[in-house]
């Protein structure tokens, strides 16, 4: 017998999520060393000190099951954001928070809104509960808002997931824009917020998005400590919303499902502003290095309020094939329906140039 057909036939036309290859599996391939990685949007800086630090001691209690309220952890979040205990689900990765929301307010047959081109999970939790993904055209690669909205209402959406920036475009909404949808959305539909790049953005283009929550019970805004803190091994991201949502979403998570190391580590990681500085001013000038390399190589991207830029290039397969070759990993994106593009993470100086020096001479080979 096939045991797939033992799955749910939603569950059956999954198409699994392709991570960024790891280095070590290159080298394995390759038997070559020095390779850098520019391929999931990982803090080059590496952690904060601090979190270091917090994360030696707190391996001491490793014995201990963790806190399964993370009570330091939603203290500390509540003193930053100053909102309650109790409108704060932590989460094993903020992709953990997407699947909460998912598995909270979604039965099988029930309709979800998300952009084309948007981050993967969105798809992928919406389906594993049987739900349904409405895929929305976007407008220049970012997301159309009214065509969403108009979606969600003509298919009575559950939920429409929104990222901004958006992974892997890096496009931006402004809170105008995202205040507007709010306010024009019947507020029996969720809109999950995943800010996921939030620390990335220019100061002009920050907003508040926390003091929304008070006039849109719907809203749940979903941040991670994966990027601009430097924890993506560790797995730990929280969400903000209205209480009663957010006791849906603590029901259907595992009770311990962030661990001890994470919960102090992020503690550490949230005290440490001048690391989030340091991380956010690196990934500024690494950003220009980037698009003016680009540029001067005659290849197209697309703007990005990220710490990532998705770039045109013609045989993009086989151009992500000859960096790897040459010791560079980036992102393949055709899965997002972008075949001719690439997506490459911004690291230190030294690694982007190593991307561009490789780049220039792929497209020399090719032509
Ligand atoms: C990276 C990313 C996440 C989640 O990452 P976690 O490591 O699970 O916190 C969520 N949303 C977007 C858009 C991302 O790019």
């Amino acid at each position: 017998m096939n045991y797939c057909d033992l799955a749910p036939s939603y569950i059956r036309s999954i198409a699994p999520y392709q991570p960024g290859k790891p280095i070590a599996e290159l080298e394995r391939e390759l038997g070559i060393t020095g390779i850098v990685k520019l391929a999931s949007n990982e803090n080059p800086l590496g952690a904060s000190p601090a979190a270091m630090a917090a994360m030696q001691e707190a391996i001491k209690s490793i014995a201990l099951y963790p806190d399964g309220n993370g009570f330091e952890l939603k203290d500390a979040l509540v003193k930053r954001y100053g909102v309650t205990h109790a409108s704060i689900t932590l989460g094993n990765g903020s992709n953990d928070l997407l699947e909460l929301a998912a598995r909270a307010f979604l039965a099988p047959g029930d309709k979800v809104v998300y952009s084309a081109h948007a981050f993967a999970v969105y798809a992928l939790a919406s389906q594993a509960v049987g739900a349904t993904g409405i895929s929305v055209p976007a407008i220049n690669f970012g997301h159309n808002l009214d065509a969403m909205r108009q979606a969600a209402q003509d298919h009575k959406a559950k939920i429409v997931f929104i990222a901004n920036p958006n992974n892997p475009t890096g496009t931006f909404l402004t809170a105008q824009e995202l205040q507007s949808f709010m306010r024009q959305l019947p507020a029996n539909i969720l809109v999950v917020l995943d800010e996921a790049y939030n620390e990335y953005l220019p100061e002009d283009k920050r907003y508040d998005s926390i003091s929304w929550l008070k006039d849109f019970p719907n809203l749940i805004i979903s941040r991670t400590f994966s990027k601009a803190y430097g924890l993506a091994g560790l797995r730990v991201g929280y969400a903000m919303a209205h209480e009663q949502v957010t006791d849906m979403m603590n029901r259907v998570r595992q009770p311990f499902n962030v661990n001890s190391v994470a919960q102090a580590a992020a503690v550490a990681a949230l005290r440490d502003v001048s690391f989030v500085k340091r991380t956010f001013e690196l990934n500024q000038r690494g950003m220009s290095q980037i698009t003016e390399g680009l540029t001067k190589l005659g290849l197209e991207y697309i703007p990005s309020f990220g710490n990532f830029v998705a770039f045109r290039i013609g045989g993009a397969t086989a151009m992500y094939r000859r960096l790897l070759e040459l010791g560079v990993i980036v992102r393949p994106i055709a899965n997002y329906d972008m075949a001719d593009w690439l997506r490459v993470s911004i690291g230190l100086e030294s690694e982007n140039a190593k991307f561009l020096t490789a780049l220039k001479q792929a497209i020399g080979e090719q032509k």
